[in-house]
């Protein structure tokens, strides 16, 4: 049976959303999700599948029906020929990683953490870097759905072909996914080079850096003119494994990146003014580094510091206009931003709600620790990527409604065609819902 709570408080990672379920349950088998669909219709209560909870908005809220997918985890099978593996829906992205691994396959391209599930990834649009490579939701080639009504669908571009192109990039609106089919490659080894250098150069040499590394991208640390940036590339098949030394990975990842980073976003919240000096300081402990690991390890990284994040996506060439008139309000304004901001790149899909959708992309992440305010900064970020034609991510904290989001992505009409079809009643719907698609 189905293990049900009555009445439970959630919130999200970040803490920006939280809400008091009627109901949560963690069904066992497909079966076990449409009773649950079917049972919260027959007592009028709305229903949201909820992955790791790792998105900033309120697209995972509901007041009804919380339904925790954990149980429906693991690879179903991989079909070699095809490059392509069948997965539950619930499966979490480091899981995910293991099992293929241990298969000899892997995700094409990943973000920056693992904690997500599949489902909850490509729910939201889910990208990494990389301008050969497209977001998570670009690589799925099949998905089965349970649907308001309780009937289970399967689509795939021949089968229900709107359905599929709909729910590759679903924002929880079409029905529950239970699983997933989505693409994937022989596992690969990165070469990865983590280097400090200055903004204007890196801002100088973008294209090309976009252009001739597999996976490029940087951070810049606002009131500073320094960035980290990041290439990784493939290496050939046969090449030795030279991961991060222990005592290395520590000291970056665990010790400057997360633990270290907690105490200075404290003393920076507490006394606004040691922003600059901290950021000046964490910038230039920022050493070279160079490492050969396994795609996973290379694409993820811990992230303990709990923040806030709104993310943003270009045409690729507006990346460099974009950050000076980021970095020219930052300058002119009394605002301490103790994060850095994140620069990444993707090509362009065929994803209706994809940020990418029909166009090369360059994105710009902006955050706060989750205990300062983020409103003016994240508003004035808003403000200039609005002028540039942005796409905001769905998980990630913004401010538009309908209106502006049917201009910018302009499949809009059509995936509401497909939500009027197969959730009328919006059985799944919520409030952030009715602001982005405009009911
Ligand atoms: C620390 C951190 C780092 C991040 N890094 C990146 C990054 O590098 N790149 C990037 O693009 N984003 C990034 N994000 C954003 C994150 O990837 C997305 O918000 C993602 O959607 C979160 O996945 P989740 O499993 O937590 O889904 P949730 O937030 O739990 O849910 C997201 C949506 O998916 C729906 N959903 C979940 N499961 C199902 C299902 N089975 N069927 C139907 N709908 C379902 C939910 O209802 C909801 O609408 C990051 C977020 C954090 C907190």
């Amino acid at each position: 049976m189905t293990r049900v709570v009555r009445s439970v408080e959630w919130s999200n990672w970040a803490g920006t959303e939280s809400t008091r379920l009627a109901r949560v349950a963690t069904p066992r088998d497909e079966a076990e999700v449409v009773e649950e669909v079917r049972a919260a219709a027959s007592r009028g209560l709305r229903v949201k599948a909820i992955g790791a909870g790792h998105s900033f908005t309120g697209v995972a809220v509901t007041d009804g029906l919380q339904l925790r997918l954990g149980a429906l985890s693991g690879v179903m099978s991989i079909d070699a020929t095809r490059g392509e593996a069948t997965v539950r829906a619930g499966t979490p992205l480091h899981v995910l990683n293991e099992e293929l691994s241990a298969f000899g396959y892997a995700l094409p391209n990943l973000g920056d953490i693992d904690r997500q599930s599949i489902a909850g990834a490509v729910g939201t649009g889910t990208h990494g870097t990389g301008l050969r490579l497209t977001g998570l939701s670009a690589g799925i080639r099949a998905l089965r759905l349970v649907l308001a009504d309780g009937s289970v669908v399967a689509c795939s571009p021949t089968q229900d072909p709107e359905l599929f192109q709909a729910a590759r990039l679903g924002l929880g609106a079409l029905g529950i996914i239970t699983e997933l089919t989505i693409a994937v490659v022989p596992a690969f080894l990165l070469h990865a080079v983590e280097r400090p250098e200055p903004l204007l150069s890196v801002l100088e040499q973008v294209d090309d850096a976009a252009e001739s590394n597999d996976h490029f991208e940087f951070y810049w640390y606002p009131h500073t003119d320094r960035t980290q940036t990041k290439r990784n590339n493939r290496v050939p098949v046969g090449t030795a494994l030279r991961p991060l030394a222990g005592w290395r990975e520590r000291l970056d990842d665990d010790l400057l990146a997360n633990r270290l980073f907690e105490v200075s976003n404290r003393v920076a919240t507490r006394l606004p003014r040691t922003t600059k000096a901290i950021n000046a300081i964490a910038s230039r402990a920022l050493a070279e580094r160079s490492y050969i690991d396994a795609s996973h390890r290379v694409f993820v990284t811990a992230r303990d510091v709990r923040f806030v994040e709104s993310e943003w996506a270009f045409p690729r060439r507006s990346l460099r206009e974009v950050l000076l008139e980021l970095r020219d309000w930052i300058d002119r304004h009394d605002e301490r931003i103790s994060f850095p901001v994140e620069c990444r790149v993707a090509a362009a899909d065929d994803v209706w709600l994809s940020t990418a959708y029909e166009r090369e992309s360059a994105y710009i992440a902006v955050h706060r620790y989750h205990r300062q305010q983020h409103g003016r900064f994240f508003d004035a970020f808003e403000a200039i990527a609005t002028e540039h034609g942005g796409r905001p991510h769905w998980g990630k904290l913004h401010t538009r409604g309908a209106d502006y989001l049917r201009e910018c992505y302009p499949r809009m009409d059509d995936f509401v065609a497909v939500r009027d079809r197969v959730d009328p009643e919006r059985r799944f719907g919520n409030p952030y819902l009715e602001r982005i698609l405009g009911r």
